[in-house]
């Protein structure tokens, strides 16, 4: 189906027809001009290896207690004629190699609200620095974060720190697929407030990424 929305595709921007003709040959060239990618198709066009993850954001209580984790939430408003549902979803996208992007949506199906969170996320994509902070470790290769990092969403408050090699993803599920997409392979972390709402806790990882761009690193 992304082949064939890439086939008919007409951009409708200027940056959209850079692309299409291939004078714009990479994220990197849009991001380093601070240009905004308002065409879900850029992205599918500039990068092949693209991969999605869900966001559990929902759930419905199991048997025997606890709670079944859900990539959609329902949500319920009542009408005269009855109950009328919402589906949310938040998608993450990357190509575990140093871009991810996050988005989210709402619909009254699950695979529309999947399918709109996809595009969504396409068009909220950063390039995530990646090196060696660790003083532990101190080496070149790419494994981890070159500092360590804040980020806030709503009440959630999320820091993450460079690992040594081996020591893998010491972070929340979610927030791991997060770091899998990115291209992470090593990572310290400590979040404070209501972590359990996903929707935010992984804007907050994803906060904190973006705020790392700021800084300036050989
Ligand atoms: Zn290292």
């Amino acid at each position: 189906m992304a082949n064939d929305n890439m086939q008919n595709w007409v951009p409708r921007t200027e940056l959209g027809r850079s692309v299409l003709n291939g004078s714009v040959a990479s994220l990197d060239d849009i991001f380093s001009s601070g240009r905004i990618i308002k065409e879900p198709q850029i992205v599918d066009k500039l990068v092949p290896m693209l991969e999605n993850d869900l966001i559990y954001v929902g759930g419905s209580s199991g048997k025997g207690g606890g709670k079944r984790m859900t990539s959609t939430k329902r949500t319920t408003r009542m009408h005269m004629s009855g109950r009328r549902y919402t589906i949310s979803s938040v998608a993450c996208i990357g190509n575990k190699n140093g871009y991810i992007g996050i988005g989210k949506a709402s619909a009254k199906e699950n695979r529309i609200a999947i399918g709109k969170a996809v595009e969504n996320a396409k068009l909220n994509m950063i390039p995530v620095k990646r090196g060696c902070g660790s003083w532990e470790c101190s080496c070149t290769e790419p494994h981890s974060i070159p500092m360590t990092a804040e980020g806030k969403a709503g009440s959630v408050r999320v820091v993450l720190m460079p690992a040594p090699k081996g020591i893998g993803l010491c972070i929340n599920n979610e927030a791991k697929k997060m770091m899998r997409l990115a291209g992470i392979k090593d990572i310290w972390s400590k979040s404070y407030g209501h972590t359990s709402s996903h929707v935010n806790y992984s804007y907050a990882v994803f906060d904190a990424l973006k705020k790392m761009n700021l800084h300036k690193v050989k």
